[in-house]
């Protein structure tokens, strides 16, 4: 059944109307009781009449404004519903009608605000469902088909044996460590880690994490020399952090760099308050389409993965964030050919150094 329903204008031309009756009907009591002459009767009637003529007039004016006014809000919010977020009605009129306008325009602009961060959010949860499976992939392929030959009897020799125990152990380590660097991110973005920053020594958190990669810089042979200033610098920030931070950027450095080449770790103060850190390679060096996105999850260049090495590209997606929470920026800038130079700055703990 289909549902009457009366314009906002009836209503108020009604409300005149009764008035108007009420007015009339006061003034035929008093006339038919003998309070009033028939000639004072006519004249306030008419009187009457035409003050309500031109009320009725006004009122038909003045309620057209706000109608419209109503039926913009009406429109828009129709067109939010159909999907068109966003939408927005123009502030004029009466004080209430642009009070109405101006705050339906702030709702309509945070439902926007929330659905384009939805919509965000669930693409990159989609991408990164999307690369967890592509990277848990090949390992546990790898780990499949060499247990299975082991198992099923396929290799004996001693050597292959332990060149097949290598393989599963190498992708063991690596699902561990992707795993480990999953963890880290979801727990960052959750924000679920308290921040609580401390005096830190610089130079212990360079000199521990070099010490941890001794057998990888040894490995390759690779010379490391530390720059600090004359006052080694005290930072502000939580120690095990900052070790993650130096070893991410440490890890690249030594996987990017030839045999025999260099690296320098060099400590300069920014400003008043802040140290810029800076690891040098003499690597391939990074394409300069590349160095922005190489601080992306996942993000890894074509050929690191045609080496099939390093990690699932969250290293410095993890650097990044947390040199984020210690209030400081990384950067990086190279020469293709001759090497890169990673820079995050940190703040200094009292703003001076040690
Ligand atoms: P992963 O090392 O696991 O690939 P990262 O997030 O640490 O992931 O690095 C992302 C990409 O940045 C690497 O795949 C590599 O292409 C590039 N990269 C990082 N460090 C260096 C470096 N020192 N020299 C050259 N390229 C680098």
């Amino acid at each position: 059944m289909k549902r009457r329903t009366v314009k906002f204008r009836t209503y108020l031309l009604l409300a005149n109307a009764f008035s108007l009756a009420a007015i009339l009907a006061v003034l035929f009591y008093c006339y038919s009781h003998m309070l009033l002459k028939a000639s004072a009767f006519a004249w306030l009637g008419g009187a009457t009449v035409a003050a309500g003529a031109l009320s009725f007039l006004l009122h038909v004016m003045l309620t057209h404004p706000l109608e419209r006014a109503i039926a913009r809000i009406g429109e828009a919010s129709a067109q939010i519903a159909s999907g068109s977020l966003g939408t927005e009605v123009p502030i004029v009129g009466p004080a209430e009608f642009r009070l109405l306008a101006e705050q339906f325009n702030a709702m309509s602009r945070q439902l926007k605000e929330s659905f384009d961060r939805i919509a965000r959010s669930e693409a990159a949860r989609g991408e990164l469902v999307a690369n967890v499976a592509h990277d848990l992939r090949t390992p546990l392929a790898l780990l499949q088909s060499h247990s299975e030959a082991l198992l099923d009897g396929i290799v004996e020799e001693e050597e292959t044996v332990r060149s097949y125990l290598n393989v599963i152990r190498k992708e063991t380590v690596r699902l561990g460590e992707l795993v480990k660097d999953l963890f880290d991110l979801s727990r960052l973005d959750a924000g679920a880690e308290s921040f609580e920053a401390r005096a830190v020594p610089l130079e212990d958190v360079l000199v521990d994490t070099l010490n941890a990669y001794r057998l990888k810089l040894e490995n390759k042979r690779l010379e490391v020399s530390v720059q600090l200033p004359e006052a080694s610098p005290i930072v502000l920030g939580v120690e095990s952090e900052l070790r993650r931070i130096v070893g991410n950027l440490l890890d690249n450095g030594i996987r990017h760099s030839p045999i025999g080449g260099r690296l320098v770790w060099s400590v300069e103060p920014e400003g008043e308050t802040a140290v810029a850190v800076t690891l040098r390679d003499e690597g391939e060096g990074i394409p300069e389409a590349e160095r922005e996105r190489i601080f992306e999850r996942f993000y890894r260049s074509d050929s690191a993965r045609r080496r099939d090495e390093g990690g699932a590209g969250l290293g410095l997606a993890i650097a990044k964030s947390l040199v984020g929470r210690h209030g400081g920026t990384i950067g990086v800038a190279s020469r293709p050919g001759e090497g890169s130079e990673f820079r995050f700055t940190l703040r200094t703990a009292s703003g001076k150094a040690r």
